[in-house]
This record gives C-alpha cells, structure tokens and sequence, in this order.
C-alpha cells in the first residue's frame, strides 16, 4: 500500500465584515485605528472592527485534504509568511499519520529563535490541526476515536460576551441568551463602562440564582486590585472570573488564586504546555482555558490531560474564526473527562456555520460535537464566496 503524503500546503487569509465590533461598539476612549483594529481603553489592547481568521489547507498526494485554523485578528499575513516561508516546506513529503512527531519537530525548528509562541505558535496551531484533520480523513475515524474515543456527543455552552453599549442593552442580551438555554453567561469587564461589580449585580439580580455568571477581567488588575474585585464580586456569587492579572504576572495569578473566594480560571493567552506547567505547579487557577486557534491539537490534548493530573476543570476558549478550529476544539474537549463546559461565542459561531459543511451545532445550551472524519468540519463552498464579496480572501 502507498502511503499519501502532504503534497501541497496552501494558505487563506478569511476577513468577515462585522457591525459591532466584538467586544461590543466602541466606547468614550476607545481608538480606531488603520487596519481594522480597535484598541479598548479598559485593557489599552488591541482588538479587531472585523472577523478574520487564517485558514490552512493540506492536500495529500492521493488528493486528500486536511484543515486547519488559527488566529488572524492580528497581523495575518505574518502567520501566512511562517508558513509559507518556514514551516510549509517542512511538511512537504511527511506521513500525516504522524501528527505528534510532525509537531514537534516543527516546535523544535525555532527553539532558539524565540520562537515557542506568538505568531509562530499560532502557524504551528492551525498546521497541526490540519494534519490530525488529514490523518482522521484519511483513516475514516474522527480525531476524537484517534484521541481515544468520545465520552460526550452533547457539551454545555456558556454563552459568551454581551455586546452592548450599555449596561441595560447587555442585561436584556443576557436574558436572550438565557431564554435560548444558556444557564451560563460570560461578560467582558473590559467593556463594562457602568462597573464590573455593578454589572455582576445587575446580571444576577435579573437572571436570578439558578444562572452561573462568569466575568472577563481581561488581564486589568494587580493582585491587590483583583482581591478587591472579586470581594464585591463575590457577593453574587459568579462561578470564576478569568484573567485578573497580566499574563507576565505569574506571583499575582498565584495569589489571586490562592486568596480569591471566586475561583479563578486562566489558560486562553497559552501556547504550549510550557506556559501551562509553572501555573499547574503554583496552582495558579481552578480551572483552565485552552484555546484550538493558539495550541493546535497536541498542545490542547496535553495541556488538558496535565490539568487532569492537576485535579483542574477544563472549559475551552472560544475565539473569532469561522469554526474550524472550534470543531478541532469540541473534538478534543469530547474526549476528555474534565470538561464541563465550553466556550460559546453567541455572535460569532452562529454567523459562520452556514458556510461550513459539518454536523456541528449549537442549541438549546448545548454544542453537538461534529461527527468525523478528522476535526469534522470543512469551509463549504459559500464561505469562500461569502468571504470575496464581503471583505476577501487573501
Ligand atoms: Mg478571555
């Protein structure tokens, strides 16, 4: 039997045109800046105006094809360039039965060039989905039986992000959210310009005690700050807040963490399991956050099984793109014992998956993971037409 081999590696830059930016529209302070991005005057971060993700295809000398996807929010066609320039060429003539080996090799190329995470670590990402998607197609199993076999087909959603101007817009989008299902909601602190605490109290006060809240602290505070927070928080009982100090500020995690009566979880900034581990071992969180679109497959599935060692919770993040890697994401969170909800981005995930040929869903509170092969997800036609009239693929 021959055995296909990645024959070519192509590249898109998919940019979707929004209304409201996410997040919510721009508020007193914050700036529009050339190359649709925003930066939110709550974090002083930059943000995209609209959707754009990089999308990765593997096409296998019998003509098989794998897809993969990453972030494209920030700089594009510098992702495209490492893999084009870089890592493409390494992949050409591999057996894509071999996503593990594939990855690290790929991971080791740029050890000392700086180059474990950023942008490189997103290229790694979307290749090594698209590898495992490959190796999946081309064994008819989906990467969820190659991961070891499915626990749950149904995975609850928290829904994530009220974007509204105002706190009362927001209040009314989560009683929406809930009436659909959702019996957990995530606001953005970052965007809560009548106060976090106040929104907290508002969001309880009109959904009552049976809807878990969760709030985005977008790497704002200091510890001293962040213990303050969540001290008035923790009057309405939220079930964790996320990112209360800088990602650099490991001791101030810890702390906050080891002295917040709120549980804290963290993880969606990470690339690998090295930025993972010195947190595991501080217990710097209760629960952790990988996100598809910066680890790819390997990193996730290793990332949440040291959580499980770790006795932690995982709830994966859910970012901007049109669902590829969302569907790599549900695949591995299916697999796993530790996994009580998953990311829901209400409007971002519902916008896209007509142009995507899976089984995947969304309803009533709850993702249906898609049914294989590999990731079980595909752009369908009507994505790359939709794309070219509204903003273009590049
Ligand atoms: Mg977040």
């Amino acid at each position: 039997m021959t055995i296909p081999r990645i024959a070519a590696v192509e590249t898109f830059i998919v940019t979707l045109p929004r209304d409201v930016p996410y997040l919510g529209p721009a508020a007193a302070g914050d700036r529009i800046v050339p190359g649709g991005y925003i930066v939110r005057a709550g974090n002083r971060t930059l943000y995209p105006t609209v959707d754009r993700s990089v999308i990765v295809k593997l096409t296998a000398s019998d003509g098989s094809v794998g897809w993969g996807e990453t972030y494209g929010i920030v700089a594009p066609r510098a992702v495209t360039e490492i893999v084009t320039d870089v890592l493409g060429p390494q992949l050409l003539g591999r057996d894509p039965r071999e996503p593990v080996v594939i990855h690290e090799d790929l991971y080791d190329l740029m050890r000392v060039r700086n180059g474990s995470g950023g942008l490189w670590g997103d290229a790694l990402a979307a290749l090594d989905i698209a590898v495992w998607d490959l190796h999946g197609r081309l064994a008819g199993l989906s990467l969820a039986q190659l991961l070891g076999g499915r626990r749950q087909a149904r995975i609850p959603a928290y829904a994530s992000g009220l974007p509204g101007g105002t706190l009362e817009e927001r209040v009314r989008m989560a009683q929406a959210l809930h009436a659909r299902g959702h019996d957990a909601i995530k606001f953005a602190g970052v965007v809560s310009h009548e106060g976090i605490a106040e929104e907290m109290a508002a969001l309880r006060a009109a959904l009552g005690p049976g809807v878990r809240l969760m709030v985005d602290l977008h790497w704002k505070f200091d510890a001293a700050q962040a213990l303050a927070l969540s001290e008035r928080l923790a009057a309405s009982s939220p079930l964790f807040i996320e990112a209360p100090c800088a990602p650099e500020d490991l001791e101030g995690q810890a702390r906050v963490a080891a002295q917040s009566r709120v549980p804290v979880a963290l993880g969606e900034e990470w690339h690998s399991v090295h930025e993972a581990m010195p947190r595991f071992e501080r217990r710097a969180m209760a629960i952790v956050q990988p996100e598809m679109a910066h680890t790819g497959v390997t990193e996730f599935s290793q990332i949440a099984r040291l959580a499980q060692a770790f006795h932690l919770q995982v709830m994966p993040h859910a970012t901007i793109g049109t669902g590829l890697f969302l569907a790599a994401s549900l695949q591995v969170a299916s697999v796993l014992p530790n996994v009580p909800m998953h990311e829901y981005q209400h409007s971002v995930f519902d916008r896209y998956l007509p142009l995507l040929k899976t089984t995947m869903r969304c309803e009533a509170g709850h993702y249906t993971v898609p049914d294989g092969p590999g990731i079980g997800a595909e752009p369908a036609e009507s994505l790359w037409a939709y794309a070219q009239a509204a903003g273009g693929v590049a």
